[in-house]
This record gives C-alpha cells, structure tokens and sequence, in this order.
C-alpha cells in the first residue's frame, strides 16, 4: 500500500520543527529514523496530514555527558550504543548488551533512541531501560521545555505524557557507579521479530549485600515496566557466589525475585504465538538468569579493579 498524501516540512532548528508542529492544529508526525512511522504510513494505520522531518536540526545530533548523566540527543541512532565504551562504566555495557537485540543493523543505523521513546511500544528494549534507570525525556513545546520522568511518561501502548505539539529534544540516563553489574537477556520467535519478553538488570553491592537493585521488563505488560516488588525484596540480600550448574535453585534471592517479577509486577499482555501464563514462566526464568549476568559482570568489574590497584 501507499501512504496517503501528506505535507513535509524539514524544520534546521528545534523552534522551527515546535512550530510546525503547533501549526493549525493537523495531526502531525515526527519522522525520526523513520523504521517504524514509514512502515506504519505505508499501512495506513497512521495517516498524517504533516511530517516533520527533524534530520536536519544539527542541535538534536548530540551525545554527551552531564552532571552524571548520558544525554542522547533525538537523532542518535540506535547503533551508537553497539559498542560498550560509547557510554562511560556499566551504563555502556547495559545499551550495548541491550542494542543488538533490536531489530537488525540496517535499522539500528537509522532508527533512533528518542524516536523509541516516542513510539513507546511495550516491547521497546530502550524503554524499559529508561523506566528502570528513571530517565528523563527532554521535550519542548509552544509553552517551552519541560522535563518528564520515565515512570510517569508512558501511559500504555504507544501513549505517552507527551503532548502532540512538543518534540522530544533528548533523553537522559544516568550513569551507573562502579560496584554495579549489568544485564539484558531477551526472548523472540525469531532474530527479527520484537522481543516476546527480555529483561534489563543492574545491581550495586554494598559492603557484600545488595544495596540497590534495578529491573527492567520487556513486553510485560501494556507499557515498559520496573520489576518494584522484585527489586524491593531483593535488597539486603547477601552478595555470595553463584551456584554451580544450569538451574538456579529455587530458593536462591535471584530466582524468587524472578517468581516475585512474574506474579506480582508484571501483568502481561497475550499474543499470537505468547499467552500471558507463558510470558509469566518467560519473566520468572529471565528474571533469574538476567541478575545472574548482572552478578557476573559485577564480579569481573572488580576483579579488574583490584588488578588496577595491584
Ligand atoms: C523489522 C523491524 C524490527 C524492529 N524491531 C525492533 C525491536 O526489536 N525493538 C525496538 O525497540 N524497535 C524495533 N523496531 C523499531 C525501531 O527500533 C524504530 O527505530 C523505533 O521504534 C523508532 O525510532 P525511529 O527513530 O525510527 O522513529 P520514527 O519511525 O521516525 O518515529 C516513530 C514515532 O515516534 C515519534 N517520534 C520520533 N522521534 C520523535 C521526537 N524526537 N519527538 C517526538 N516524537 C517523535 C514519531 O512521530 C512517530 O510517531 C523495529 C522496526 C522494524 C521495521
């Protein structure tokens, strides 16, 4: 099928593409990276009668870090992040183990992080990263700028706090310490599909006991999701070694925080090929095995540090 027609416009500044937006009240578009808005207007599922093309704007094409935070400009693609040491410590590792699971690298070079988090799919690898590191999404519109925190933006499938005429300018993650592990494992039917579920995990141990712990679901629900209950009964939990073998037993922290994840934070959403009980089973087992990779990577980190200080 064919788009139906629609005006362009191809803004070079941030207060130029608001404009557009505000102007006389049509049903606008954002086109970012355009993998998921091209493919939705050649189905005629989003009709636009203007698209703002916001390539152009040279002050959205930036990434850097600030007062302990990553600020990801609105045109970084996704394929910014493949490598860990794009990003300072954990928070690098986190994306880059997070990135290879979207979609494929031709996507991954156009697609774009903000542009995710205006899509707000439930089964947006970045976006339940940002809800559970609390993020910031940066956007400005007619009345001006305004800073809104990932737990209160996504309001369901593909709606969000944002307002119609406000673009998102950048998005704000913060930098994760040293004492902290990481880990993403996802499940899908196949290498292209979305994620059925996956999980995002990072952990900080203080003096031998977990001191902080964040857990982010994938497809779990109607929205991206942070495992509170999971992470609530997993502090204070003594940092001892992982067991051996391929199960974690049943009574270890991390595999009752995946049972806690599954049954009472997640309230997943039926598909095709994934009822809700099956996604519950996926959540407990990723649950587990994702806090063991975070388990692990804290473990080398510092065993490096201490190489460094030998
Ligand atoms: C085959 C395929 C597989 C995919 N697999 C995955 C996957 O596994 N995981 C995943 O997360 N994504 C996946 N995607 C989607 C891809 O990651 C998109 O890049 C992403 O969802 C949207 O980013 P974009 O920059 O392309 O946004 P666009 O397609 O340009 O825009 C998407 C929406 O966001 C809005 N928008 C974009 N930027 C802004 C902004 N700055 N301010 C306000 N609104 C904005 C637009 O108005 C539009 O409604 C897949 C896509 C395809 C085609």
């Amino acid at each position: 099928m064919k788009p139906a027609s629609f005006d362009y416009a191809v803004p070079r500044t941030v207060a130029e593409a608001v404009e557009a937006l505000g102007a006389s009240g049509r049903k606008a578009q954002v086109l970012a990276g355009g993998q998921s808005l091209i493919l939705e207007m050649h189905l005629q599922r989003i009709r636009p009668d203007l698209v703002v093309d916001i390539n152009r704007i040279p002050d959205l094409d930036h990434m850097s870090v600030e007062d302990g935070e990553l600020r990801v400009g609105a045109l970084i693609r996704h394929a910014a992040f493949e490598r860990a040491d794009a990003v300072p410590g954990p928070l690098g590792t986190l994306l880059s183990r997070a990135v290879v699971n979207i979609a494929h690298p031709p996507i991954r070079s156009r697609g774009t992080m903000a542009g995710s988090f205006g899509w707000a799919h439930p089964a947006s690898e970045w976006c339940a990263i940002g809800v559970a590191l609390d993020a910031t999404v940066e956007v400005t519109g007619p009345a001006g700028a305004r800073a809104l925190a990932a737990g209160d933006y996504f309001l369901g499938p593909y709606r969000t706090a944002r307002r119609p005429q406000e673009l998102i300018t950048a998005v704000r993650l913060p930098l994760l310490g040293e004492h902290t592990g990481v880990g993403f494992i996802e499940h899908r039917r196949t290498h292209f599909c979305f994620a059925q579920v996956a999980v995002a995990a990072a952990l900080t141990v203080r003096d031998g006991v977990i001191g902080n712990a964040r857990i982010g679901l994938v497809n779990s629900a109607d929205r991206p999701l942070r495992a509170r209950a999971a992470e609530q009964m997993l502090l204070g939990a003594e940092f001892g070694p992982l067991p051996t073998g391929r199960r974690l037993p049943g009574d270890h922290p991390f595999a009752r925080a995946g049972r806690v994840a599954a049954q009472q934070d997640a309230a997943p959403v039926a598909e095709p090929y994934a009822d809700a009980e099956y996604k519950r089973q996926a959540i407990a087992v990723l649950v587990g095995r994702t806090l063991c990779e975070a388990a692990t990577d804290l473990r080398a980190r510092l065993a490096a540090r201490e190489g460094d200080h030998r």
